[in-house]
């Protein structure tokens, strides 16, 4: 009998995306499957080109006389399974993008390649002598050695990455700890077990009746055949992670897997160890550092029941395990759970999709959950559970909003008010640390004509330009430069200057008022690679410094046990974004920020200025009171019809030629007005309401000008047909030099 197979072909065009069928012959007959990556001959010169197989069956849709054959079965390829399939289409419909991006999406290993060699540190020595090593090294204040050969004293093996990155041992420090006998390296060419435990698994903790009752709860309707969605709201400390281990552990015990999503940022050594340490090496971790070979050698290892539980950030989520049982997802209300490129799908929805196709439980957890999650708790759709106590000791820090209008009336004009100056003076005295937060990235301080108010921008980019230490001004999106003007170049007046501290100008006048102060700067600059990143946040916690100045990414990951006072410079600086978000934003950076104060024994103190005190945003984070924003916030979410209470699609528009892309949203955004969801006449108002087009915020990136437009509607699978509508318009319009792009529920104006 003849076979034919429906094949989505491996380019990335509009015009090829549907499926293309093939004759299937007779020596693959019994070997060729759905989801396998095959050869195919493609085109009038047939170049062979890689396709997958998304059907197969028995009737020829095409002429049988130009049918071509399937060349063969790529080895090495990587197939994926059924459930992929329906997956990516599924990811194609609610999110927009051709089924080869899709595909490619749900396929997170895109190809096998050899396998790397990896480094492990071993030790040389009985625990005992280590011991006795961590005590010297404690005494002589080797702070990094000294956090090596405590974790060294616990097991016998850390892979390599993990000393020099997470705990921030210099590579330096690992050769000597090597030349003198202590460790030894030992390199292996896979990927297996980065971990080797010995008898010393972490002892499970007995939980509290509150967390009891989650897991319980959710094992309960696992075993009982509906799993469900569930949202633990809990501060840091309050035992979230627990609760997932125990959860895991008994879906294990069924013969289940788990795939446990961490922001990458928020993926410390701490987290991971804990994990290692009670699932041993049946655990793997799936970051962005792995490569591509070490990626599929996971992705074989999960579909080979090598592995029970993976962890990792947002692509971690399309790990192919046979029996999925539950996916956990931390920190469920992070920005980088949605992807910021075609397909723009959100993990969490993704996660609920995969939960559902594959019969497995979703558990979301976050100390300042998401609106959407949050929302969908109280509507039933998620089950809420609460968890109030902090486990960790330490106590909620005492937190004062000072009024910057105020400071300025009564003549301080300087970026401190007087009672961030007087707890920074007590901390130093104390030998206590601080956190100076600036919600913004990079030296932002832009330059400004104090006569005309001429804002020095990008040529290229839209965007005002920073001035650097260098004296140059300079562009944070393109890179561009420039010398910084004497004289304004629009009204020649010389009183041009910085208008706002960017970290650098705080650290100087940090280093003004406190003479001799060590400081230690965080932001874009400084962290350019990850293990910059790492390096300044050992040195914080080893001490190396009084005061941590940094923008936003200082809020996440490490536990400082010795700081005391944060410092939130101006609160308002995130509330003037320019899109619905920035309220959410705001209260979940000020209240992540406060909460760095007081983790250890001692107790802490935070200070919010601002020139809004009132602000709920600021009030309820000042409270750390999440359901009292979340009550102020969706009133007015659903007052102005924004998500989670009705939905949003952006239409987003790129373009070589400005008066091109102005032109073609214009179109777009004509057709859309022509569906009845929009002209519904006789209606008192359209089910959709269309705003702009207009060009994006940044109007220009790279000399690529963005124009958008936005769609609100209630409901999203009315979004969904538009987003239909307008994807078969613009593949019948040949664009050369414009793309489109959709997103829904945007989390970011462009
Ligand atoms: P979260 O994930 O909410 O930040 P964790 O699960 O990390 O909280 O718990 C915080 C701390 O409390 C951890 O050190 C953990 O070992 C400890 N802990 C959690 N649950 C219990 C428990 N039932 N009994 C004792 N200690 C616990
Ligand atoms: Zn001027
Ligand atoms: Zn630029």
């Amino acid at each position: 009998m003849l076979a034919y197979a429906d094949i989505i072909v491996d380019i990335s065009h509009e015009k090829l995306d549907r499926p293309f069928q093939y004759r299937i012959p007779e020596q693959l007959l019994d070997k060729l499957e759905t989801g396998m990556c095959v050869a195919i001959p493609f085109g009038a010169g047939n170049k062979l080109i890689q396709g997958y197989v998304v059907g197969i069956g028995t009737e020829c849709k095409f002429d049988p006389d130009r049918i071509k054959d399937i060349a063969g079965i790529v080895k090495n390829g990587v197939g994926m399974e059924h459930n992929s399939i329906a997956l990516a289409a599924w990811i194609r419909r609610n999110y927009g993008s051709t089924m080869i991006q899709a595909l490619k999406t749900v396929v997170p290993a895109k190809q096998s390649v050899k396998k790397l060699e990896h480094r492990t540190i071993v030790r040389n020595m009985t625990a005992e002598e280590i011991t006795s090593l961590l005590g010297e090294a404690l005494r002589k204040k080797q702070v990094a050695k000294a956090r090596l050969l405590q974790e060294l004293s616990a097991q016998e093996s850390i892979p390599y990455e993990w000393i020099t990155g997470k705990l921030g041992v210099s590579a330096q420090a690992v050769r000597g700890l090597e030349k003198t006998g202590v460790i030894k390296i030992v390199s292996t060419t896979s990927f297996r077990n980065p971990v080797h435990l010995e008898n010393h698994a972490e002892k499970r903790k007995q939980l509290s009746p509150g967390q009891q009752e989650i897991a319980d709860t959710v094992m309960k309707e696992y075993q009982e055949g509906h799993p469900g969605t569930y949202l633990i709201h809990g501060i840091t400390g309050s035992g979230k992670t627990e609760v997932y281990m125990d959860i895991i552990e008994r879906m294990v015990a069924l013969g289940k897997q788990a795939i446990v999503l961490i922001p990458e940022i928020a993926l410390t050594y701490q987290t991971l160890l804990r994990f290692y340490r009670r699932f041993g090496d049946r655990v793997s971790v799936m970051n962005s550092t792995l490569s591509p070979g070490e990626k599929y050698d996971q992705c074989e290892r999960a579909k080979n029941g090598e592995i029970d539980v993976i962890i990792g950030p947002r692509s971690a989520l399309f790990t192919p395990f046979p029996n999925l049982g539950v996916i956990v997802m931390d920190e469920e209300h992070e920005g980088s759970y949605k992807s910021e490129s075609t397909p723009k799908y959100h993990a969490r929805e993704t996660a609920m999709e995969i939960a559902r196709l594959s019969g497995a439980s979703l558990v979301l957890g976050s100390a300042t959950p998401s609106l959407e999650a949050y929302f969908r708790a109280q509507n039933g759709e998620y089950r809420l559970f609460t968890l109030t106590e902090r486990l960790t000791g330490g106590r909620l820090p005492e937190v004062s909003v000072v009024d910057l209008r105020q400071e300025l009336k009564e003549g301080n004009r300087s970026i401190f008010s007087r009672k961030l100056q007087s707890l920074l003076a007590d901390r130093l005295d104390k030998g206590e640390q601080s956190i100076l937060f600036l919600n913004r990235r990079g030296y932002a301080g832009f330059i400004s004509c104090r006569a005309c108010g001429e804002v020095m921008k990008c040529p290229h980019c839209d965007v005002s330009l920073s001035e650097h230490r260098d004296g140059r001004l300079r562009c944070h999106y393109c890179n561009y430069s420039e010398p910084k003007p004497v004289n304004c170049p629009k009204c020649g007046s010389k009183y041009i200057s910085g208008f706002r501290a960017g970290t650098q100008q705080i650290e100087e006048k940090v280093k003004e008022l406190f003479p001799g102060v060590r400081t230690l700067r965080m932001d874009g600059d400084t962290t350019k690679t990850k293990e910059s990143y790492e390096q300044i946040l050992s040195a914080f916690s080893n001490g190396e410094a009084d005061v941590l100045i940094g923008t936003q990414m200082i809020v996440k990951g490490h536990d400082f046990p010795n700081v005391t006072l944060v410092g939130v410079l101006a609160a308002d600086l995130s509330l003037g974004a320019n899109d619905y978000r920035c309220a959410e934003r705001t209260f979940q950076l000020l209240t992540q920020a406060v909460g760095r104060a007081g983790r250890g024994e001692k107790p802490g103190e935070a200070v919010i200025q601002t020139y809004q005190p009132e602000h709920y945003a600021v009030v309820h984070a000042a409270a750390q009171d999440f359901v009292g924003f979340y009550n102020e916030e969706i009133l007015y979410r659903e007052m102005a019809e924004y998500p989670p209470a009705s939905h949003m699609l952006a239409v987003q528009i790129f373009a070589k030629n400005e008066q091109a892309g102005a032109g073609l949203a214009d179109t777009l955004a004509g057709l859309v007005k022509q569906t009845p969801l929009l002209s519904a006449a006789g209606k008192k108002r359209p089910e959709v309401v269309l705003l702009g087009p207009s060009a994006a915020t940044i109007g220009k990136i790279n000399d690529i000008f963005r124009f958008v437009f936005y769609l609100k509607c209630a409901k999203y699978d009315k979004l969904v047909s538009i987003k239909d509508m307008l994807e078969e318009k613009i593949q019948g319009m040949q664009l050369k030099s414009e793309l489109v792009q959709f997103d829904f529920d945007p989390m970011n104006t462009m």
